[in-house]
């Protein structure tokens, strides 16, 4: 079996991604957020699995993409879970991916990540990091195997003061509980040299739901009228779309006014988008042609 794969957006008529490929080293997440959208079509999702004979099958794989190819590590599986310390699956599979002439784009929670700068200034990429709350205690509640959203603004300043482009995901924004912070949060972003931000409201999956019920009870009781009664998408429920479109139009209006480009995440709000894309793989390098041939020759 391929283990770089299409990228495939639930086949969402809101996603606005551009063409790119999916690529996981681990099979599941001990971040364990409660309203991560992989638990649905991940059996057994929060017990870490790693991929068998991982090297060979990227070696394989990658050597049939097409040249400046877009591989999004990693959509559903954290690619720097604590596990990684040790495994080191993510950072083998970067040294491979950096003698490739391939563009990378990096999406964790993780602050491992900051171990392998030294291979990331290899290669054409970017990383996004992504943050739901600032305030501890919460994100404990969400994020309980997550490193802290402290210790991701630290991680997210060494990787841009090294050269690397960065990106913040917003994502999710819980309505009527987070949506508060946002102003401080794109404040905090800017001071940590973040380009480009990605914003995107909390769309529970019907299992995400009942986690969240279980965790936030009075919260959720405030907001499931609206949920219930929202729309649905491949059974994710999403706020009514004013609301989700006022909530956007926030983020947007603040981080336009400091400087970032800024996309909405399957919200179908593209007339909010600046800068090249929705997920900041405008800011990977491509691979020029004629450095190609200088390699090969
Ligand atoms: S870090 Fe991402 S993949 Fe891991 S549990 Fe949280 S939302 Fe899911």
């Amino acid at each position: 079996m391929n283990i770089i794969r299409p990228f495939d957006p639930w086949r969402s008529k809101l996603c606005t991604c551009p063409t790119k490929y999916s690529f996981c080293p681990y099979t599941g997440c001990s971040h364990r957020c409660v309203y991560c959208y992989a638990t649905a079509y991940i059996p057994n999702f929060y017990n870490i699995r790693v991929k068998k004979q991982l090297e060979s099958r990227l070696v394989r794989d990658v050597r049939k993409l097409p040249v400046n190819a877009l591989i999004s590590i990693a959509n559903s599986s954290d690619p720097y879970p604590p596990e990684e310390m040790t495994l080191r699956l993510t950072r083998k599979a970067l040294s491979i991916l950096a003698n490739a002439p391939v563009r990378v784009l990096i999406i964790t929670k993780g602050t491992t990540i900051v171990r392998d700068i030294d291979i990331l200034k290899r290669m054409r990429v970017a990383v996004a990091f992504s943050i739901s709350t600032i305030d501890e205690r919460l994100a404990k509640k969400l994020e309980p195997g997550a490193p802290t959203p402290e210790e991701r603004f630290k991680a997210i300043k060494q990787l841009a003061d090294e050269g690397i482009p960065t990106i913040l995901r917003i994502d999710p924004i819980f309505w009527k509980l987070t949506d508060g912070e946002i102003d401080e949060i794109l404040t905090i972003a800017k001071s940590a040299n973040v380009v480009h931000i990605v914003a995107s409201t909390f769309k529970p999956r019907p299992d995400g739901w009942n986690r969240i019920k279980n965790v936030l009870p009075g919260w959720a009781k405030t907001v499931e009228h609206y949920y219930l009664k929202g729309e649905t998408y491949q059974r994710t429920y999403y706020l009514p779309s004013a609301i989700r479109y006022e909530l956007m139009r926030r983020v947007y209006d603040k981080a336009i006014s400091l400087g970032f480009t800024f996309a909405t995440c399957r919200e179908g709000f593209t007339e909010l988008h600046t800068g090249g894309s929705c997920d900041g793989s405008h800011l990977i390098p491509t691979v020029h042609p004629t450095s190609l041939f200088a390699k090969m020759g």
